[in-house]
């Protein structure tokens, strides 16, 4: 049978880093078997599930580029298909009406505390017959002897005694399916083959096989993935500050570096912390996922990131920096090639966002000098430098770097100072004190226009410091 793995999220919030590294996992396997990948959106809760909920999951899936093959289906749209296998059920005897009142369900409930049981259904309506047209739930027959047992890619055999599941709701009294129902239909229609999912749902799946096995279907494999944690030990939250995927982006990751993190949380293959997305695929191995919870580490998350800014293909880094551009009030297509300047100040950034900021300069004039270097380069001694050399700079035909050198060469010759004289009051007067290339370079790529200008701009200012 060929492989077909699903994420599906309950749309009740953003695409968080764990939902995004169970989808990575999931698309991982089907992409390293040839298999197909499935987006089932989850939103039988109408109370807690949005459509905003919805449009930051796609946009989170898309922004990481974990392309699905089918869907997103709706489980809203199905309803239909879970009303048949409810009747499905009923019929077969599986499945029975209970009409217990919640004051019954409750002292049972209590009962159950006080004699320190845990609290389950105790089967009270599985004989009764109950009029389908008072309010009623449907609730499944699940078997009283024997267990389950399955072999869970990551967490090895487990096994569940029946006499502790109880027989779980499947439809409402408002005549929705519940969560438990929905996802086995779905699972089967869908030809899912391996369920790979979070292992908060790891009490689920004997219920789900449960109800599986008396549909008298072929059951999926399963694969338990363990939670993320805080670098505190908790359960992450946005207590330890982003955990939105898409705020990642405004943070000026790459979807790529996040890849790369979160197929490291809980797998690894070797010392290797750098992988392609070819290379996950074709080493990933869902059966080699660790068992224990993993910590999130920002540190490393961002030195992942800067790997990927360093090394990545300019090309690429510059259309992804293009957007928080924009965020800076730049547009890029107005100035030198973006490529261009990736490649001579990408190793001064940790995120796109620090990239963007020392890219700046090249685009649009800044606000103001850096003030401790203003100090230092800014005196008296600067004037003539800074005035031989814009009137050379301006007589240039030919705006390239070595052309640009051998002015300013020249210009440090013909005063017979050293080229600090010159490069200090220069750099700061072109980059208001941003990092920067070689000069030549620096120059070249701000343009001669601008940084004859802006010679202008640093001359007026050194005269108005005297
Ligand atoms: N909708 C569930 C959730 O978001 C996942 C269910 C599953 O993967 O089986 O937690």
């Amino acid at each position: 049978m060929s492989i077909k793995t699903r994420f599906a999220p309950s749309p009740t919030g953003y695409l968080h880093v764990g939902g995004a590294r169970t989808a990575l996992f999931s698309w991982l396997h089907a992409r390293k078997h040839g298999g197909r990948f499935v987006l089932r959106i989850e939103d039988t809760d109408l109370e807690r599930s949005n459509a905003e909920s919805v449009n930051a999951i796609l946009e989170g899936m898309t922004w990481l580029g974990l392309e699905y093959d089918e869907g997103p289906f709706y489980q809203t749209h199905r309803f239909e298909r879970y009303e048949e296998i409810v009747q499905q059920l009923l019929a077969e005897g599986h499945a029975y009406r209970c009409n217990c009142s919640k004051e019954r369900l409750e002292e049972l409930r209590e009962g159950q505390m006080a004699r320190k049981e845990k609290p389950r259904y105790d089967g009270h309506c599985r004989e009764h017959y109950v009029d389908p047209d008072e309010p009623h739930v449907i609730r499944f027959r699940n078997p009283h002897e024997g267990s389950v047992v399955f072999d869970d890619l990551v967490r090895g055999r487990l096994a569940f005694s029946n006499d502790e599941l109880d027989d779980l709701i499947i439809k409402r009294t408002d005549g929705s399916p519940t969560y438990n129902l929905s996802v086995v239909v779905d699972d089967l229609d869908m030809g899912i083959t391996q369920v790979i999912r979070g292992d908060d749902h790891i009490n689920n799946t004997p219920r789900q096989i449960n109800i599986l096995k008396a549909l008298g279907a072929e059951l999926p494999q399963y694969a338990h993935v363990p939670m993320i944690l805080g670098d505190d030990g908790a359960r992450l939250s946005k207590r330890h500050g982003a955990v939105s995927v898409m705020q990642y982006r405004d943070q000026g990751l790459l979807p790529e570096a996040l890849l790369n993190y979160l197929v490291r949380l809980g797998w690894s293959h070797g010392d290797q912390e750098i992988f392609s997305l070819d290379e996950m695929i074709e080493l990933f191995d869902i059966g080699n996922v660790n068992k224990a919870a993993s910590s999130f580490n920002t540190e490393k998350l961002l030195w992942i990131n800067q790997h990927y800014i360093k090394e990545g293909d300019p090309a690429r880094v510059a259309h992804l920096l293009s957007v928080h551009m924009g965020d800076l009030g730049i547009d890029p297509a107005l100035g030198p090639d973006l490529v261009e300047v990736v490649k001579v100040q990408r190793e001064r950034a940790k995120t796109l966002v620090e990239l963007a900021e020392v890219c700046a300069f090249f685009y649009k004039d800044f606000d103001e000098y850096n003030a401790n270097s203003m100090k230092k380069a800014f005196t008296e001694a600067a004037i003539a430098p800074l005035e031989r050399a814009r009137a050379l700079l301006s007589g240039l035909d030919e705006w390239q770097p070595e052309a640009i050198k051998r002015v300013l060469d020249e210009v440090v010759a013909e005063l017979e100072i050293g080229f600090g004289k010159l490069g200090m009051p220069l750099r700061l007067a072109v980059t208001g004190g941003a990092p920067s290339p070689d000069l030549d370079v620096t120059l070249q790529l701000v343009g001669q226009e601008a940084s004859l200008r802006r010679i202008d701009r640093a001359l007026e200012t050194i005269r108005g410091l005297l």
